[in-house]
């Protein structure tokens, strides 16, 4: 049987993708002058001595598989627009935080702003550092009993010695007055040290990450001039969290393993007691 008269259903490509165009073929043994390799998986075997080829999707990569690529983009700021924002609000960093840091607009909330500021202190640039310290209630110094360029000593050695790694919001609660709120929200985060020395007569780098660590943190907020500004953490917990967890309870494996422990001991000393056992301790 010759190609010309093979029906459709033979001349089918083996590729899902393939549009059965006639001019997506050629004969491989005629005009490559090779034999179809095994990576030519659209080679249709339906002619003998005539091996067909699709030479769309024939190139010796074969059919594609898995999920699409992400396209990459060249343009370092599109890029950073268009990633997900670091304050897990779900949305791209270029509509979500991003106008607060050019302070082009202002967050309407307190909750919002909360999360612009962690992920200025994860942006760590001169911007952001400012915004840092432009959204801080005058009265923070007081309380804290820091100059502001102390304050902004101590937001900058947080954004270079602290890698952060994720925030949840827990909750967002009103004041006693309209112009005062509270947020609670979990972040976890690494210290990082940064080296820098000679060998073998060229300069080196190392990074040094401490264990994962969690802070619980309830902050106070207070609006002035109709613009929210953070005043003060009123509450903060170092308690182990997994990351991403929202759950009141630690669900720290070692923590519960140390909490299991210590009650098993005391149960013991308790039956000790009663019991008048004296043994082994
Ligand atoms: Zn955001």
């Amino acid at each position: 049987m010759s190609s010309k008269t093979l029906p459709q259903a033979h001349v089918k490509c083996s590729l899902k993708k393939c549009t059965l165009q006639p001019n997506n073929f050629r004969a491989a043994k005629g005009l490559s002058g090779r034999r179809p390799q095994r990576r030519d998986s659209s080679v249709v075997f339906n002619t003998p001595g005539r091996e067909r080829v699709c030479t769309t999707f024939a190139a010796g990569f074969g059919p594609r598989k898995g999920p699409e690529k992400k396209v990459k983009v060249a343009d370092p700021v599109i890029a950073e627009e268009i990633t997900p924002c670091l304050c897990d609000s779900g949305k791209d960093y270029g509509s979500c935080c991003q106008p607060y840091h050019k302070e082009n607009s202002y967050p309407s909330d307190p909750e919002t702003l909360m999360r612009s500021r962690y992920t200025a202190f994860c942006k760590a640039t001169p911007a952001t550092l400012q915004y840092l310290i432009d959204t801080t209630h005058p009265d923070h110094l007081a309380i804290v009993d820091k100059t502001e360029l102390e304050l902004k000593d101590d937001y900058n050695l947080s954004c270079k010695n602290i890698a952060y790694e994720g925030l949840k919001v827990l909750s967002s609660e009103d004041g006693e007055s309209e112009d005062e709120a509270f947020v609670t929200f979990r972040i976890w985060y690494k210290f990082v040290a940064s080296f820098e020395g000679k060998r073998g007569g060229k300069t080196r780098k190392a990074t040094e990450k401490s264990d994962r660590k969690t802070n619980t943190e309830k902050s106070r907020f207070k609006k002035v001039d109709g613009r929210w500004l953070f005043i003060e953490s009123v509450e903060s917990d170092q308690t182990s969290f997994r990351l991403g967890d929202e759950s009141e309870e630690s669900t720290d494996v070692l923590l519960k393993g140390k909490d299991a422990a210590s009650k098993a001991l005391g149960m013991a000393a308790k039956a000790r007691q009663q019991f008048g056992f004296k043994g082994k301790q």
